[in-house]
């Protein structure tokens, strides 16, 4: 058996972990930008920060204009604030959009960065500490930020190892008032992630056991999710399996998915696990057809015993497809042929894969 694994982030699950491990808070320095969006004032996980870093007498600013999608000019106004402020560390709250950004904004903050998406960062970067108030991205476990890139019209990934959180805290409290859209395009996304990484050339004994468990645990929770109803048990579980498969891609990167994914986003505006939930299903057909036995694995995996079946599961919740032009579809599949995930899979697609994919899926 041969493989390598990385994962620094200290992880503190549970209840309340945010005000009772405080102290976690307080190594990092006395002064923090806190970047979020608009949610985290109302569903307490602002609060709980404030409230941690008040108990060590630590100072805060917070930065909470972070959009979906985050842009190189909301990074660009973080890095200034944190700069101006004297931050010596970073506390993101949010989902994947203030997460990454936060990332980027801890490293402007030490880095000039010119041209953010060609720029090799060093690893003079703020530390970062982040709660999670999605399931799904598992950016709080991976060296990941991404950009809209508006020069090439997709998004990109920024990554360095400096981009882990020295910390992140695990607490399903914060999605108790999450929309069930939103729930169900994140639980799709962590899927996403753990099939995505089986399927990578940097796949392994280790990534793959992470990401059978969290496909077990995604699987138990498609009733929920099909409800609309969820108990704190369901949500503390939809947090572990988005934070397991994050552990995932950490390591092995995402795929075609992925890729295609980005033009549904940036052209379409269809929200990230959305814009892979819409193309997994397709994604697996071709699968199946050139490399039956792995695709059949992690299918069976997931809790299904072919693509047919995952396509019927998610199709409820995804509801009604965009229908997409043809030239559309055929310049997005160009697009995701150059996207370095294309190299990540072990399963060779070709644009005119990747086409087939798009076309079944959301062809107009
Ligand atoms: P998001 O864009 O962070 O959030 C989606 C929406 O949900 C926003 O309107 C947000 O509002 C709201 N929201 C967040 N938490 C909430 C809560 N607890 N209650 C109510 N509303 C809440 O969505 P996401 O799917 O978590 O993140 C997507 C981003 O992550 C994409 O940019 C994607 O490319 C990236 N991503 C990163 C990685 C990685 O490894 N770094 C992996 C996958 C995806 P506010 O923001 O205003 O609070
Ligand atoms: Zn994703």
């Amino acid at each position: 058996m041969q493989f390598q694994y990385y994962m620094p982030v200290r992880l503190v699950c549970g209840r309340d972990c945010v005000r009772e491990r405080a102290d976690l808070f307080s190594g990092f320095g006395k002064k923090a930008l806190i970047v979020t969006g608009k949610s985290s004032a109302k569903n307490g996980a602002l609060a709980d920060t404030e409230a941690a870093l008040s108990a060590n007498g630590q100072k805060w600013l917070v930065y909470d204009s972070i959009p979906p999608n985050p842009t190189v000019a909301s990074v660009r106004e973080g890095g200034r604030l944190a700069r101006g402020f004297g931050a010596e560390f970073v506390v993101a709250i949010g989902g994947g959009s203030p997460m990454d950004a936060a990332k980027a904004i801890a490293m402007l903050a030490k880095q000039e960065a010119e041209d953010i998406f060609s720029y090799s960062a060093t690893g003079d970067v703020l530390p970062m500490l982040h709660i999670p108030t999605t399931a799904g991205t598992g950016s709080e476990v991976t060296p990941y930020a991404i950009l809209t890139n508006d020069e090439k019209e997709t998004k990109t990934s920024i990554s360095n190892p400096a981009y882990f959180p020295k910390i992140a805290f695990l607490d399903g409290k914060y999605m108790r008032g999450l929309p069930q859209s939103t729930t169900v395009y994140t639980a799709v996304d962590a899927m996403s992630h753990a099939m995505e990484g089986m399927l990578s050339v940097r796949a392994g004994a280790l990534t793959d056991a992470l990401a059978r468990e969290s496909l077990r645990i995604l699987h138990g929770e498609l009733p929920a999710l099909a409800k609309g109803e969820y108990t704190d048990g369901d949500r503390d579980a939809l947090l572990y399996a988005a934070t397991l498969a994050g552990m995932v891609i950490a390591n092995t990167g995402t795929c075609a998915v992925h890729s295609m994914g980005y033009s549904l986003t940036y052209f379409h505006g269809a929200p990230h696990g959305r814009a892979n939930g819409l193309l997994l299903p397709e994604f697996f057909a071709v699968c199946e057809e050139k490399s039956p036995a792995r695709a059949k694995e992690i299918l069976h995996a997931a809790g299904f015993a072919s693509h047919k079946e995952f396509a019927e599961a998610l199709a409820p919740l995804l509801g009604k497809r965009e229908a997409i032009a043809d030239d559309r579809l055929r310049a997005y599949a160009r697009k995701a042929s150059v996207n370095k995930n294309i190299k990540n899979c072990s399963v060779f697609f070709g644009e005119e894969d990747l086409y087939r994919v798009l076309k079944r899926s959301v062809g107009g």
